[in-house]
């Protein structure tokens, strides 16, 4: 039997291990996942019919703050997943240093099947049945795959109801008229991006010479996309779930997103209107995009992208880690043989938590950032720990994966410690 993906998470720890020091009982919490909650969301359909959904939410760890993390909508969304994207999150939340726990989310659902006001009902359902689970100061929602602002809006209204109170931080990433942050759409993309900045420039790899493919167009990919082209790097590939574009010239990465606003599948929107005929192209699947002669690729859709059955045949010299999980343990072991840097998810995407956390903290004290601000306390941030994890990868000539998680384990042992451990009940 193949190792679920929880087990395939977990197991990144094991190499931390060896250049910290943990308590055994500290090491031991946070093997498990704190609670795991399993619920059904009963949904009256537009025909008349009713239909029961299953949802789930997980709080990995609460020792540094409340749990927080994103709900995600998609067919796949399975316990296994959402126990390991909680975990992810812990880990996330520590390298980053925020004040928070590891959380997720998710509902078994395909959202592109439902209309909007069945959406609606699905996700004021989520709300009601894990209303006593989560809050400002328990567990914060935000959104991931096939989720958005307005599903957040939605959720932060429900909840609000339900506590006969407005509770903006109970979610973030909402609309800004409902006490959304400025920067929090683009920030998991922004974050990436001054990271990859810093990292390339250790290189000398510039923008100009550095070739980029990108695999999911969405809130993140398609974001990042646009930030990398506009200064300069060329971005030959994009794709979304129904395949790719190549072209060895560079997209048109604007147009791109237009179309793709307009709803055009990614086949379909380059040659959909002029663009084609300025640019020669070709369609690419899923499987080509990830194996392209490119100095860098970008995985920004779903896990368990990058396997052993296909890690041998990566060409490209850095992997930045936008999706979580995109790359598995058997497949990091190869990348590393053939002299790949793949920067870790736990690094890479920790620019929307980063953002997600300063909306918290706007709502809780009810003053409001502007963008500029945003944006620069996220660059701070992000270079911070960026470098901070380089060096610890230096320092003990380990992976960028290995040193994210010596850093991250670093912090959330430490507080773990103080909560009590054997050897100080023992010892007295
Ligand atoms: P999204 O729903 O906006 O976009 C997902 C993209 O992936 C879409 O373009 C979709 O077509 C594509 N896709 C779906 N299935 C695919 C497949 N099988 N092959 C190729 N592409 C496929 O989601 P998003 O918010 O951009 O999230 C993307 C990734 O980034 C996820 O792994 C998510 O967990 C991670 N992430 C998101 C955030 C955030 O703030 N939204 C933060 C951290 C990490």
């Amino acid at each position: 039997m193949s190792k679920s993906l929880f087990a395939d998470a977990s197991s990144r720890l094991e190499k931390a291990l060896g250049y910290i020091s943990i308590s055994e009982d500290s090491l031991k919490r946070l093997k498990y996942p704190k609670t795991s909650l399993s619920v059904s969301i009963p949904v009256r359909m537009d025909d008349g019919s009713l239909q029961v959904f299953q949802g789930y939410r997980v709080r990995y760890d609460d020792t540094r703050g409340p749990g927080k993390g994103g709900v995600r909508y998609h067919p796949n969304v399975s316990l296994d997943e959402v126990q390991s994207l909680a975990f992810w999150m812990t880990f996330k939340g520590a390298l980053l240093n925020l004040p928070f726990g590891g959380a997720k989310g998710g509902i078994t659902v395909n959202p592109k099947e439902l209309s909007r006001q069945e959406l609606e009902r699905l996700s004021r359902g989520y709300i009601d049945a894990i209303a006593d689970f989560i809050g400002p100061d328990i567990d914060i929602l935000a959104p991931d795959v096939y989720t958005n602002e307005m599903i957040m809006g939605w959720m932060m209204d429900q909840y609000s109801i339900i506590k006969r109170r407005i509770s903006p931080g109970v979610v973030t990433g909402k609309p800004l008229t409902m006490g959304g942050s400025q920067g929090r759409t683009s920030a998991t993309a922004m974050g990436a991006f001054y990271a990859i900045n810093a990292i390339l420039a250790k290189f000398s790899q510039l923008p100009p010479q550095t070739t980029v493919a990108i695999q999911g167009f969405g809130n993140v990919g398609g974001i990042l996309a646009e930030l990398l082209a506009k200064v300069g790097y060329k971005v030959v590939a994009v794709s979304d779930s129904q395949g790719g574009i190549y072209s060895s010239h560079g997209l048109d990465i604007p147009s791109i997103r237009q179309y793709k606003k307009e709803g055009y599948p990614m086949k379909a929107v380059y040659c959909a209107k002029s663009v084609c005929n300025i640019v020669e192209h070709e369609t690419i699947t899923n499987a080509q995009l990830l194996t392209l002669d490119v100095d860098v690729l970008i995985p920004a859709a779903l896990e368990n992208q990058i396997t052993a059955a296909n890690a041998g045949d990566i060409q490209a010299k850095y992997i930045f880690e936008v999706a979580n999980g995109p790359t598995t343990s058997a497949a990091d072991e190869i990348l590393d043989q053939k002299g790949i840097y793949v920067f870790p998810d736990i690094l890479i995407n920790a620019g929307g938590v980063t953002v997600s956390y300063f909306e918290w903290v706007q709502n809780r004290s009810g003053l409001y950032w502007t963008l500029t601000e945003v944006n620069e306390r996220l660059k701070e941030r992000m270079i911070a720990e960026t470098e901070q994890t380089w060096n610890i990868a230096q320092q003990h000539s380990v992976s960028l994966r290995t040193a994210a998680y010596i850093h991250a384990l670093n912090r959330l042992g430490e507080a773990l410690d103080a909560k009590g451990t054997r050897d100080y009940y023992i010892k007295g």
